[in-house]
C-alpha cells in the first residue's frame, strides 16, 4: 500500500485516482483542514494530524505500507509570512514525524511535493533544478529544508527520496471526479472562474508594466493530472533504484502564459467578459517563471498528455461548474 499525506487535498486527490489506475492500494492520511472528505479516493481513510507522531506512527502499524507520496503542508506563501510560526511547525515538524515513523517501521521511499519557490526570484528562464535557490518566502524555505532532510535520511539511513517541484498546479480531472477547492482560494484560474460563475465581480491584476509582452507576470502552468502521473513514475522508480537513491525534479508546462491570456482563455471558454483592475505590483512577484522539466522528461519518462491552456482551463471550468453553481 501507499500512504499519501494531504490525499484529500487538490493535487493529493488527483494524485490517489492516478495511483489507482496503476494498480496501487492507498491508505490516505489528512487532517482535512483544508481538504474534503468527499474528495478522498483511498482504499482507507484515516482523519489525522501529522503534528502528531503518534497517530502517523499507528497508520504504519495499522497497514503494510510501502512508499509514501507526501502532500501534507501548509501552503500559502502570504500567510507564511504573517504566521512563520505554524509553517515551521506544519511543514517542518508534520515531515520531521513522517520521517521518523517511516524510520522506526521501515518504510524507506518517499515522493515529495516541493515547489518551484525554493529558487525564489529566477536568474535564467527556463528554470532547471541546479538554479539559484534564494526563498524569497517562509513556505518556500520549509519546502527547501525539508529537501535537507531528504538528502540526510538517504544518505545516512539508506531512504530513496524523489523530491518534485511543481510550478503552478492547474486544470482538474477531466472526468470530474475530482478537482480545486481550496479556502481561500489563491490561485489565478479558479479565481477567475469565480468571476465567470458570478462568486466574485472582478479580477484584480497585480502590475501591468512587467518587462513581458503585455506587461503582466508570465507563469508556468501545468495539468494536475500531469503533476499526479509523475508521482506514479517517481514511485516506480524509487521501488527500482534501491537504496539511498536521491532527486529533485521540476515539473512544468515549459510553455509561459501571462495573467492577461489566462484570462482571455477563461473568457474564450466560458463566454463571460470577466471585468479586471489594475492594481499595483505585488512585492516579490518575478515578472516571468517558466520550468524547465528536460531532467523529469529524462530520468523518470514523464511526459505531458494535457499541455493545452485552454485544455486546462476546460477541465477547471467543467469541476468548477459541478463543485460552486
Ligand atoms: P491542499 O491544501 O489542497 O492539500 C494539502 C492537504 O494536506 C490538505 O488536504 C490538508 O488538509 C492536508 N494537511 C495539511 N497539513 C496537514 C497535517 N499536519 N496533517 C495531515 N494533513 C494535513 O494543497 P495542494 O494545492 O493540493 O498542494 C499539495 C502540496 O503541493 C503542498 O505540499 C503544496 O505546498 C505543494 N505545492 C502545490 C502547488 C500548487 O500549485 N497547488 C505548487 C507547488 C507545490
Amino acid at each position: 500500500m501507499i500512504l499519501v499525506t494531504g490525499g484529500a487535498g487538490y493535487i493529493g486527490s488527483h494524485t490517489v485516482l492516478a495511483l489507482k489506475e496503476a494498480g496501487y492500494k492507498t491508505v490516505v492520511f489528512d487532517s482535512l483542514e483544508r481538504g474534503h472528505r468527499d474528495l478522498n479516493f483511498g482504499d482507507v481513510f484515516v482523519e489525522g494530524d501529522l503534528r502528531d507522531y503518534d497517530q502517523i506512527e499507528s497508520v504504519f502499524r495499522a497497514h503494510p505500507i510501502e512508499g509514501v507520496v507526501h502532500f501534507a503542508a501548509s501552503s500559502l506563501v502570504g500567510q507564511s509570512m504573517a504566521e512563520p510560526e505554524g509553517y515551521y511547525l506544519n511543514n517542518l515538524t508534520g515531515t520531521l514525524n513522517l520521517l521518523r515513523a517511516m524510520r522506526t517501521v521501515e518504510v524507506s521511499r518517499i515522493v515529495f511535493s516541493s515547489s518551484a519557490s525554493v529558487y525564489g526570484e529566477p536568474e535564467t528562464i527556463p528554470i532547471t533544478e541546479e538554479a539559484k535557490k534564494d526563498q524569497t518566502s517562509v513556505y518556500g524555505e520549509t519546502k527547501y529544508w525539508i529537501e535537507r532532510m531528504l538528502d540526510s535520511y538517504c544518505r545516512s539511513y539508506g531512504f530513496g527520496a524523489i523530491a518534485l517541484r511543481y510550478f503552478n498546479a492547474a486544470g482538474c480531472d477531466p472526468a470530474c471526479r475530482t478537482g480545486e477547492d481550496h479556502t481561500p482560494e489563491t490561485h489565478l484560474i479558479p479565481l477567475v472562474l469565480d468571476v465567470a460563475l458570478g462568486r466574485r465581480e472582478s479580477i484584480s491584476v497585480f502590475g501591468d508594466d512587467y518587462p513581458t509582452d503585455d506587461g503582466t507576470c508570465v507563469r508556468d502552468y501545468i495539468h494536475v493530472t500531469d503533476l499526479a502521473e509523475a508521482h506514479v513514475l517517481s514511485l516506480k522508480k524509487l521501488f527500482d533504484e534501491g537504496q539511498s537513491f536521491r532527486a529533485s525534479y521540476n515539473l512544468g508546462n515549459g510553455k509561459g502564459y501571462s495573467v492577461s491570456q489566462v484570462i482571455e482563455v477563461v473568457r474564450e471558454v466560458t463566454g463571460h467578459p470577466i471585468p479586471t483592475e489594475i492594481g499595483p505590483r505585488r512585492a516579490g512577484d518575478p515578472a516571468v517563471l517558466v520550468a524547465s522539466s528536460a531532467l523529469a522528461e529524462r530520468e523518470l519518462g514523464w511526459s505531458q498528455a494535457h499541455a493545452d491552456l485552454k485544455e486546462i482551463v476546460e477541465t477547471a471550468w467543467a469541476w468548477h461548474k459541478k463543485r460552486f453553481s
